[in-house]
């Protein structure tokens, strides 16, 4: 009989646990997808500039990024947790100094925050995986696409070549 009770004890607290667990996860999505830039170990793996702009919202000078004129095939990819967010196909010269796309890689891979810093009113881009500061992005990006430029700091990218534009292999 005591053991039945124990039992019973013990499903009670773990259904508790459970129900505990599993609302703390849903309320707490957003928040966990921002913080995630901020945890040690995503941020011990980038250079103090890079922690600047990726978790600080700096910008990096124009004309200065190392893929502003990188015209080469494949995927950019967050530089912080390697989340892709723009295909090369999307990259185009838009003449502010920054690299810039007109569109992400698939929905959700970049979110949007308003961001009302230095008088301007803009819309600051997110990694849609860790929340690391990407960019900003701006509607006068070219109207025969999507109308929207996504202006991003290259210290926020990697940049992964398509395996095709890489040595072709010798077939027998
Ligand atoms: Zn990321």
């Amino acid at each position: 009989m005591i053991n039945h009770q124990v039992v019973l004890c013990l499903l009670c607290a773990m259904l508790f646990t459970a129900c505990t667990l599993a609302q703390g996860e849903a309320s707490s999505e957003v928040s966990e997808t921002k913080r995630m830039i901020d945890s040690d170990s995503i941020k011990s793996s980038l250079s103090s500039f890079q922690q600047e702009v990726m978790c600080g919202g700096a910008t990096e000078a124009p004309f200065t990024g190392a893929y502003l004129y990188n015209k080469k095939e494949g995927v950019y990819h967050c530089a912080a947790c390697n989340h892709p967010l723009f295909d090369s196909d999307t990259k185009y010269d838009s003449g502010s100094g920054w690299p810039s796309f007109y569109d992400q890689i698939a929905e959700g891979s970049v979110i949007t925050k308003a961001d009302n810093s230095y008088g301007m009113k803009r819309t600051e881009i997110l990694c849609g995986q860790c929340g690391g500061h990407l960019g900003h992005i701006f509607n006068d990006g070219p109207r025969n696409k999507t109308g929207q430029r996504y202006c991003v700091n290259s210290v926020s990218l990697s940049f992964e070549p398509t395996k095709s534009t890489l040595d072709i292999p010798e077939f027998e």
